[in-house]
Order: C-alpha cells, then sequence, then structure tokens
C-alpha cells in the first residue's frame, strides 16, 4: 500500500505538489491523469523517491520513506519498478542484459541466473524470441516490453509508469497497453501516469485527476468519465476526449 500524508515538493520557491493525501491499496490499479505541469511525474517520482518529499509523508506498507537512505533506501526500489516515457534501456546491452543487470550489479545475482530470469519475463511481455536483440534492433513497443521486463526483474510489489505509450507511434500502443493490462491482473500495485484514457477507464480501478499540484478529483473510471465532478476535470475530459 502506498501512503501520501500531506505531501508537498518544492523547486526552489515553486511549489509542485501541494499538500497530497492520497492512498493506494495492494493490488490497486490506479491511473494519473491531469493537464501538462500539474505535477503528475512529480508525484509518482516522489514514490520511489526519484525526488524527495519536501513536507509531509509518504509510507509504503505503512513504513514512512523520507528518511531512507543507503541499503534501507536500495531496498525501496528494489520494492518499487519504474517505466519512462522514453524507454530509457541501454544502448550498448541486449534485451536480456538490460534486465538482469540490476540483478547482477545490485543483487550479486550470477549471471546465468539473472539472465534465466530475464528470459522468463522477456518472454512473459512476448519477447521470447528477442532476447539477443539491441535496442536499435527493437521497434518502439519491442523497446517499451523489455523497459516493462526489467521493472519487474526484482519482483516489485509496486510499478509505476510514467507516460508509457506517449513516445510511441500509435500502432504499438495497443501491445504494451495488453501486456499492462495482462499485469494489471497479476496483484502487483499499479499507478500509471497517462493521456490513454482507453486504459484509464477500462483497466484502471480508480482515476486520479490532477492540477496545480493538488488532487481535484478522484473517482472509478466510470463515474470519473460520464460524471466528472470537479470544472477543471470537465473541462479536461472535454478536451481529450
Ligand atoms: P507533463 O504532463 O507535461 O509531463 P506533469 O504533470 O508530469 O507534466 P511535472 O513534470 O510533475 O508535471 O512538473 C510539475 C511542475 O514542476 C512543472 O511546472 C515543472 O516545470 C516543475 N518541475 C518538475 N521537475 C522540476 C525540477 N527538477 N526542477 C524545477 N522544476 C521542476
Ligand atoms: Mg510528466
Amino acid at each position: 500500500a502506498v501512503e501520501f500524508r500531506q505531501v508537498s515538493k518544492s523547486f526552489g520557491q515553486h511549489a509542485v505538489i501541494r499538500q497530497v493525501d492520497l492512498s493506494i491499496m495492494t493490488g490497486e490499479v490506479v491511473a494519473v491523469c491531469g493537464p501538462s505541469g500539474s505535477g503528475k511525474s512529480t508525484l509518482i517520482r516522489l514514490i520511489n523517491r526519484l525526488e524527495t518529499v519536501s513536507d509531509g509523508e509518504i509510507l509504503i506498507d505503512q513504513q514512512p520513506t523520507s528518511a531512507l537512505k543507503g541499503a534501507a533506501l536500495r531496498q525501496l526500489r528494489t520494492h518499487i519498478g519504474f517505466v519512462f516515457q522514453q524507454f530509457n534501456l541501454y544502448a550498448h546491452l541486449t534485451a536480456q542484459d538490460n534486465v538482469s543487470l540490476a540483478l547482477i550489479k545490485v543483487h550479486g545475482w550470477k549471471k546465468k541466473d539473472a539472465r534465466q530470469k530475464a528470459q522468463i519475463l522477456l518472454e512473459r511481455v512476448g519477447l521470447g524470441d528477442k532476447v539477443l536483440h539491441y535496442p536499435e534492433q527493437l521497434s518502439g513497443g519491442q523497446q517499451q516490453r523489455v523497459a516493462i521486463a526489467r521493472a519487474l526483474v526484482t519482483d516489485p510489489s509496486i510499478i509505476l509508469f510514467d507516460e508509457p505509450t506517449s513516445a510511441l507511434d500509435p500502432e504499438m500502443i495497443g501491445e504494451v497497453l495488453l501486456v499492462m493490462q495482462e499485469l494489471a491482473k497479476s496483484g502487483i500495485t499499479m499507478i500509471v501516469v497517462t493521456h490513454e484514457m482507453s486504459f484509464a477507464r477500462e483497466i484502471a480501478d480508480r482515476v486520479v485527476f490532477m492540477d496545480g499540484g493538488q488532487i481535484l478529483e478522484q473517482a472509478e473510471p466510470e463515474v470519473f468519465f460520464t460524471h466528472p465532478s470537479h470544472p477543471r476535470a470537465q473541462r479536461f475530459l472535454q478536451k481529450v476526449l
């Protein structure tokens, strides 16, 4: 479970997240949407400490995280996968080595065992025949599926996505959403920043709408898409739907 308690984040004088309270249950799939600059990326980057809170506290499975350092911080990150918009794969490593790297470097696994696990995860995302390909030999959709396999390699209980389909050509979005849909059924907690309203509508358990660093509305997708209550959510939906 992930719990924000009165969390604020500023960059210099600029308040980007403002006194956010948010509770996400284990196994829940949450879609975060809102206009550009509303603080969506910052919100999820705070969860795995790519950013640190300026005020308030984020609890992961009841444990406060703001003061974690060193081994405890690495442990937290092992527990939380992150998938970026731009895949961020290592160009000089094969798909298999991209996926297995953390197991070898951070967790001291033997190369053979780590590669075997990478093979299984790449099969799970439909890339069992591409394990020895380099990123440049893969399509955008395939690269993003490698990135998802990589995020899963430490068996995280939470996975964060920051606009995972925004950098993809339209014909590749479906294959990535399909993998995410399968993942959603697996019981992992998913927090997904997305402009993909079909994902939010069909796969998410809950939609969180942000603007100006605050959560203005959260609701089940059916309710959010048919009867948004906040005027800014209504305007946002008029633009994107
Ligand atoms: P988008 O939909 O465009 O990705 P977003 O909702 O993800 O937007 P954030 O990236 O969280 O928005 O940014 C929120 C605000 O914080 C923006 O005004 C942005 O300029 C600012 N911001 C984000 N990261 C930093 C940083 N490292 N330093 C200074 N300002 C930042
Ligand atoms: Mg963003």
